[in-house]
């Protein structure tokens, strides 16, 4: 797919028109868009070091900065970047473009902030996110193993607005599980009934067989360990998502 790029004809069309085509139909709507040889990520990282070594830290650097940044490249990785390039391109240059990637980048200092905050108020990590349990999510979650031997137990932590699905815990005897909260604010609901509002050393026994779900508040992340009960033929039914008028109803009508 080809890049829009209206930049040249915006800022030269009158003065310089065949510039402004070169800039906007070869430079963008062609080298660029050539996607199937090299990913528009990689594309703004040559991009953003050819334009450090020259010591071009203009607003044109600032443009390519936000689009490395819309493309992909998170905060760790341009720092990264930039620090191999200064021992290529330059010590004061690598300054000067540190300087503006740290404005570019200020919004994701927010996000990890509240998540580092967040992980210091509890005793047990965070830990990575939950990508084999993510299609049942809505919204960021992470796990973190507390137990893996005898019982089960996870540190299970969602970013504000985060929910698992709609899910029932299957067993032939024993089983079901128990949330006990250790950080943050959250909510248990089962079908039918008000949501419960969670905070930390709060805890909830789930029966067998009980529709519920469970997750942060909007505005707070949340973290609770996740208690296997021990039983035979345990299984987890996961059903469908809860949706937003389902979440925003039981996040504001909290008992
Ligand atoms: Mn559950």
């Amino acid at each position: 797919m080809a890049v829009k790029q209206t930049a040249g004809r915006d800022a030269l069309g009158e003065f310089a028109s065949k510039f402004a085509e070169l800039n906007d139909d070869v430079l963008f709507g062609q080298v660029w868009s050539r996607e199937d040889k090299l990913s528009l990520r990689d594309r703004s990282i040559v991009t953003v070091v050819a334009l450090m070594a020259q010591g071009l830290t203009d607003s044109s650097f600032q443009y390519h900065l936000q689009s490395a940044k819309n493309n992909g490249v998170t905060k760790a990785e341009i720092a990264e970047i930039l620090t191999h390039a200064a021992f290529y391109a330059g010590w004061p240059k690598a300054w000067a473009a540190f300087r503006m990637a740290k404005e570019v980048w200020a919004e994701d200092d927010v996000a990890d902030d509240a998540k580092a905050a967040h992980e210091s108020r509890m005793v047990f990590p965070i830990g990575a996110p939950n990508d084999a349990f993510a299609k049942y999510f809505i919204g960021q979650s992470y796990l973190a193993p507390v137990s893996t031997a005898q019982v089960g137990i996870y540190n299970v932590t969602f970013e504000p607005g985060c929910r698992n699905n709609w899910h029932i815990h299957h067993a032939q005897s024993g089983g079901g599980q128990i949330l006990i909260c250790v950080a943050g604010r959250g909510f248990y609901q089962e079908a039918g009934k008000p949501a419960q509002a969670l905070h930390p050393g709060d805890v909830v026994n789930i029966p067998v067989g009980v529709k519920h779900w469970h997750g942060a508040a909007p505005d707070s992340w949340f973290s609770h360990l996740a208690v296997e009960v021990p039983g035979t033929e345990t299984a987890n039914e996961w059903l469908e998502a809860v949706n937003d008028a389902e979440y925003a109803k039981a996040t504001t009508e909290e008992v």
